[in-house]
């Protein structure tokens, strides 16, 4: 089922555990915070924030 060309990666954005910057990983990319080194990156939610104003 991969017809139409393979779908672009979705890149992920993780905060550091350390100085909490965040770093925006490919798959495939290593684990590591780009601003300070650490190992221990948290994902971040990328889906979209949808809100609805209930009233
Ligand atoms: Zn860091």
């Amino acid at each position: 089922m991969d017809h139409g060309g393979p779908a672009p990666p979705e890149p992920v954005t993780y905060l550091c555990g350390d100085c909490g910057a965040d770093n925006t990983l490919k798959p495939g990319d290593v684990i590591q915070c780009r601003e300070c080194g650490y190992r221990i990156l948290y994902k971040k939610r990328t889906r979209r924030i949808v809100q609805f104003e209930a009233r």
